[in-house]
Order: structure tokens, then C-alpha cells, then sequence
């Protein structure tokens, strides 16, 4: 057996494209020896969202790039690599596409052993690279794209608990600030706008709050939000700067309140099943940037008894790093996949619980 593992981690799945090496010593925690990420939030900015085949396009022109300064950094060559990791789904299929090619071409050229990687999962296990988290645990997923809870047994057993009917939260956030003329990423954004204003001024919906479980919902509180907007401009033909800040702030509160209470429904599920686990809530996804966020969930994790586990921001948005952990626990399994490797647009992670509603015209999308 090898004293070291390392592993050479490409993500390409949405519109970072990003190269990480990771190394790990036998029962010893990682390093992250680099993690490169080439955003291409300019590339969209002017078409307010993510046009797929710009972002194919520039994932394939950048990917040996990031390949080169991953390994730069981490001082090595394809030599010293024990395998290379890569996203084979879900998510834009161009993207997928690009880093798949990539990461065949430089496993046939360099005789390196292949692993096929679920973003998803990526997001899911971050919390056992950054902070040594034992499983099980509870995740909830929170970004552009996604939003679920899961318990995490294992790599690869994955129970959801519930996740959101339409819209994901980072979505919901991206469209808020469309709609007040704010800046895209719509995130930090709008809790930039929404800082220091009252978050009552307007009465925004807690959708599903009424319903028994863990599903949520965000497309009616976006759409309330659209409604409180158009009022008001066809009143003063024009928004304050006030009126975003308020705007931006009851939007905040009100996805901060769905995910606090759908959170501790969550926990208490997560503890009817691991009675004797010491238990914790993780969090992953670029929404769990958000320090009202994470207050929130903060707070309802020390009045339930679960600790609350937030790996730094760079690591809950999409980079390679956590693609790069992933292989490092399939290698150790001995999980590893070649060139019949194919990239998948969607890939739930629990392939036992129903799908879920409005989950996209062609299937399954998490
Ligand atoms: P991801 O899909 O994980 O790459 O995360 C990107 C999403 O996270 C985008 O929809 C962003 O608007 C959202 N996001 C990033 N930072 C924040 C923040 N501070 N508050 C709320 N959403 C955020
Ligand atoms: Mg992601």
C-alpha cells in the first residue's frame, strides 16, 4: 500500500471551470496541495444567465490551463498522480462534456487510472476534506442549482430527506436580483442590498411551511417578490434604493425562515434514525455563503443539539477540490472507471427515494 494518495481532481459542471490536486496520507487528513478555479461570470453577464454553449466553450479552452496551474502549484507532474477525478454529471452537458474529454485524454496519455465523479456528491462529502467529518451526517445542499437534504452514510449512499419542488434558492436569489436591478451573481448581491434594512417592510410568503416534511418550495415567494416590485414601480415609476434594500431584505428572511424550519424537521429525522450519533448539520453550495443563512441555521442547530459544520466559502461553491476528496475515498475503495466513462446532464445521488416534482421535462435532475 502507498503511503500517499494524490489525486488530480477537473470540475466543469456549470460555469467554473477548476483543477485541484489533493493529497492524503493513509488515516490522515487531506491536503489540498492547490485548487484553481477560472470563474466565467463575465463571459454571461450580459445575457443574465448562464448560456450553456459560451460556457462549454470556455471550459474547453481552459481546462489544460487550470490542469497545468494545479499541478504547478502543487510543485508535481502527471507523474506523481495516482489517479485523475473528474465531474461526470450532473450538469451542463457541454461543460460535463469538455472535462470528461480532458480527463480521458490525459488517462490514456498518461497511463493514470480514470474515476467519474457526481458533482453533487462533490458538495456532499466536502465536509469530510475540510473538517474530518465522520458519517453519518445530515447535508443540506444549497446553491444555484440544488437544493436537498440528505443523510450522507457513505461515498456513495446518500438518503434524501426532501429538497425543493421548483426553483433552488441560489436561482431564486439570482432572479431577486434581476428584478431590482442589482448585479449578478444575485447572491451577495442581494444581501449586500439587504443589509442593515428592515426585512418587514414587505410581507413575503414562507411557502410548504404549512406542509408536513422537508420539501420547499421558492418560485411563488420569487414571484411574490415580482409582484411587490411591479406596485411599486407603476406607483413611483421607479424603485429606492430604500425600497430595494427593504425588498432584498424580506426576500432574505423569508428563504432564510424555509430553510431554518425545514432544517430542525430535517435534524429530528436525522435523529429518530441515529439515536446514539453524536449529530451534525453540514452545509454546502454557494448559497451557504450567506451569513443571515448561517446564522439562522447556526441557531437552530445549538436548540437541537447538532453541530453546525460550514467549510470556508471557496470550498461551498464549486471547485475542484472536492471533486479531488471524492476520488480520494473511491480510490480507497478501489472505485474506478475508464474509458467507457460517460457524461450525465442529470444524476440523482438517492436512487431509492421518489423524484422529485417539477424536476425538469427529461427526468430525474438530483
Ligand atoms: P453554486 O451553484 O454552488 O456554484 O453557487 C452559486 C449560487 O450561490 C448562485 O446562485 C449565487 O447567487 C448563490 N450565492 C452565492 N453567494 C451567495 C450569498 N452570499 N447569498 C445568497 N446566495 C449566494
Ligand atoms: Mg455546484
Amino acid at each position: 500500500m502507498k503511503e500517499y494518495i494524490t489525486i488530480l481532481g477537473l470540475e466543469s459542471s456549470c460555469d467554473d471551470t477548476a483543477a485541484s490536486v489533493v493529497r492524503c496520507a493513509r488515516a490522515q487528513c487531506a491536503d489540498i496541495m492547490s485548487s484553481v478555479v477560472y470563474g466565467q461570470t463575465e463571459l454571461h453577464a450580459d445575457f443574465g444567465g448562464i448560456v450553456p454553449e459560451i460556457a462549454a466553450r470556455a471550459h474547453a479552452e481552459k481546462l489544460d490551463y487550470c490542469v497545468e496551474e494545479a499541478l504547478s502549484r502543487a510543485d508535481l507532474s502527471l507523474k506523481n498522480i495516482d489517479a485523475i477525478a473528474v465531474t461526470a454529471g450532473p450538469g451542463l452537458i457541454g461543460g460535463v462534456l469538455s472535462g470528461v474529454m480532458c480527463a480521458k485524454g490525459l488517462s490514456a496519455g498518461a497511463k493514470i487510472p480514470l474515476i467519474g465523479v457526481n458533482h453533487l456528491a462533490g458538495h456532499g462529502l466536502t465536509p469530510r476534506l475540510t473538517n474530518q467529518l465522520a458519517y453519518p451526517y445530515l447535508l443540506l445542499l444549497v446553491s444555484g442549482g440544488h437544493c436537498q437534504f440528505l443523510i450522507v452514510r457513505s461515498f456513495d449512499e446518500f438518503t434524501r430527506l426532501g429538497g425543493t419542488i421548483d426553483d433552488a434558492p441560489g436561482e431564486a436569489f439570482d432572479k431577486t436580483a434581476r428584478l431590482l436591478g442589482l448585479s449578478q451573481p444575485g447572491g451577495p448581491a442581494v444581501e449586500r442590498a439587504a443589509k442593515g434594512a428592515n426585512p418587514r417592510a414587505f410581507k413575503f410568503p414562507r411557502p410548504l411551511l404549512d406542509r408536513p416534511g422537508c420539501d420547499m418550495s421558492f418560485s411563488g415567494l420569487k414571484t411574490a417578490l415580482r409582484r411587490a416590485r411591479d406596485q411599486l414601480v407603476e406607483k413611483n415609476n421607479g424603485l429606492t434604493l430604500t425600497e430595494i434594500g427593504e425588498l432584498s431584505a424580506g426576500f432574505q428572511a423569508a428563504v432564510c425562515d424555509v430553510l431554518v424550519e425545514k432544517s430542525r424537521r430535517a435534524m429530528r429525522l436525522f435523529s429518530a434514525e441515529f439515536p446514539t450519533v453524536k449529530p451534525a448539520l453540514a452545509v454546502a453550495g454557494g448559497v451557504a455563503a450567506n451569513k443571515a443563512i448561517r446564522a439562522g441555521l447556526l441557531a437552530v442547530c445549538e436548540a437541537e443539539g447538532f453541530d453546525f459544520v460550514a467549510p470556508p466559502p471557496e470550498f461551498c461553491t464549486d471547485n475542484a477540490a472536492m471533486i479531488a476528496w471524492v476520488g480520494v475515498e473511491r480510490f480507497r475503495a478501489g472505485k474506478f472507471d475508464d474509458s467507457t466513462l460517460s457524461a450525465r446532464p442529470r444524476w440523482p445521488l438517492d436512487n431509492h427515494s421518489r423524484p422529485m416534482l417539477g424536476s425538469g421535462k427529461k427526468g430525474t435532475k438530483a
